[in-house]
Formats: structure tokens, C-alpha cells, sequence
């Protein structure tokens, strides 16, 4: 599904990624850990194609595409969402207008009817559900005055609505509490855990993956991937630090 093949990627002139090489096959919860700096955002922010990170090397292909060659907005649409650390507030839009956008311009990019107001509702209802967010909470400008906690599961019902075939999840677990955390990874669960879907879960703590439990873990280590095993991976790099892994 996503295959990331000696990828090279600089930050203004600073090279970041150096020949990372990752495969995910569909069904498979990916597991990416290292330490601060090691370029896992980097990582993040190259496949959703943000402005200012060059790709000096190497090449992406996600479902059959060259994934380097489209536009942010194609790789969204061809089914690659991205979630970040820090979700951004977007004044006098309110998440419901916000969401119901995002997911019909996906839809008609992908040559697909618009959903109607009624549908929207219902399928927006049905998602919130599942992150136990009221809906009233919905009907607020998006992420304005939320707490960390609200806006990570703001987005994770985002992630329902658009139901992506691939998710990238930058350090979704920063920031929550216990609860919020279990609601967070159960909602991970119900929305990407299928054969067809695949994740790259980017996260520093084994408490994330003691609820979304990783088909593999991969260490990312000054801009490359420098080991690749299962979750007991996870669990002694939670144990003995990166020294021991990466000695
Ligand atoms: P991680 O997410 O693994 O902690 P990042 O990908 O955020 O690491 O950062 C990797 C390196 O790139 C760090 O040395 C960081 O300082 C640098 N970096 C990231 N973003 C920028 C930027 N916008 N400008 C300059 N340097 C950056
Ligand atoms: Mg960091
Ligand atoms: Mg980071």
C-alpha cells in the first residue's frame, strides 16, 4: 500500500531524511518510534507534501501511484490522511461546514456525488459516536477553545467522516489523558484497523500501542529506519532506552 523507498528530504538547506526505505502492506498497523529529532514529523509533513520540505531523493508509491507527484489535496482525495501533533484552530468555520467541505471535495475529486446535509449529519453523528464527542461540540468553530484531549478526538472523527485508506498519525497520543487516550486508540481501531487500510503511527509511548496494538515497530534514527521488528520491539525500547537498541 505504501512503500517509501531511499528517501532523502531537506528542511531549507538541512538534509533531515537520508535514504529511509519503509514498506506497509495493506492490514498493517505500522508502528514508527525514535528519538526527538530523528526526523519523524519530517517524515510526516514529506508524504502529505507540505510546503518547504524538499524531497532531494527516493520515491513514495501509495496505492500504485507515485504519491511525490501529486498535489497535497490528490493525495488526500486518492485516500492519505495525515494527523498532527498540534491540530490548528480555524476561527468562524465551524467543524460540521469544515468536515462536510473537506469530505465533498474529496468525493468529487474522486468523480463521486456530494453527500446532502441529511447524510452528512448522520454519518458525522454515527463517527462522533465513536469518540464519544457530543455533537454539539461538532457544531463549534473548529478547534476553537478546545482542550488537547477534544482536539485529537475532533480529528479523529474527521479521520471517520473521510475514512482514508491510509493514515499517518503523528504523535496522536501527546497530550491525553487515560480516558481520552483509550477513546483516541479505540477510535484508531474501529476506523483503520481493516485488511484494506493500513497506518503509520508515529508515537513515543507504549501506552498508544497497548490499545492500537502494532503489526510491526520501526525505529527512525538520524533520518533512516535502523530497525525493523514486532511490538516486543516497542516494548524494550520502553524498557532500555534508544542507546540499547541503536548501539
Ligand atoms: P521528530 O519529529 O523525530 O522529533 P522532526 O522531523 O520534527 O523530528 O525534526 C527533525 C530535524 O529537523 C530536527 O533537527 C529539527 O530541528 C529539524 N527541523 C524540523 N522542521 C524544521 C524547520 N521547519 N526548519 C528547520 N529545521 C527543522
Ligand atoms: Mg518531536
Ligand atoms: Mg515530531
Amino acid at each position: 500500500m505504501l512503500t517509501i523507498t531511499d528517501l532523502h528530504a531537506s528542511v531549507g538547506d538541512k538534509p533531515i531524511l537520508k535514504g529511509l526505505t519503509l514498506h506497509v502492506p495493506a492490514g498493517e498497523i505500522h508502528a514508527i518510534m525514535g528519538p526527538n529529532g530523528a526526523g519523524k514529523s519530517t517524515l510526516a509533513h514529506v508524504l502529505g507534501g507540505k510546503p518547504g520540505y524538499e524531497v532531494t531523493g527516493g520515491n513514495v508509491e501509495f496505492r500504485g501511484q507515485d504519491l511525490l507527484a501529486l498535489e497535497p489535496h490528490e493525495r488526500a482525495a486518492a485516500g492519505l490522511f495525515l494527523g498532527f501533533q498540534y491540530p490548528v484552530e480555524i476561527p468562524g468555520v465551524s467543524n460540521v461546514q469544515f468536515l462536510r467541505e473537506a469530505l465533498n471535495a474529496q468525493r468529487k475529486a474522486r468523480g463521486e456525488e456530494p453527500l446532502s446535509g441529511g447524510e452528512f449529519l448522520k454519518l458525522a453523528k454515527d463517527k462522533a459516536a465513536l469518540l464519544k464527542m457530543d455533537m454539539e461540540m461538532l457544531k463549534r468553530q473548529v478547534n476553537v477553545g478546545f482542550s488537547g484531549g477534544e482536539k485529537k478526538r475532533a480529528e479523529m472523527v474527521q479521520m471517520g467522516i473521510l475514512d482514508p485508506a491510509f493514515a499517518v498519525l503523528d504523535e496522536t497520543d501527546s497530550g491525553l489523558d487515560i480516558d481520552a487516550l483509550r477513546i483516541v486508540g479505540a477510535g484508531i481501531n474501529a476506523i483503520m484497523r481493516a485488511p484494506d487500510k493500513g497506518v503509520l503511527l508515529i508515537t513515543h509511548y507504549q501506552r498508544l500501542l497497548d490499545v492500537v496494538k502494532p503489526d510491526k515497530v520501526s525505529i527512525l534514527a538520524g533520518g533512516r529506519i535502523v530497525e525493523t521488528g514486532g511490538p516486543e520491539l516497542a516494548l524494550r525500547l520502553e524498557a532500555e532506552g534508544y542507546d540499547s537498541v541503536m548501539a
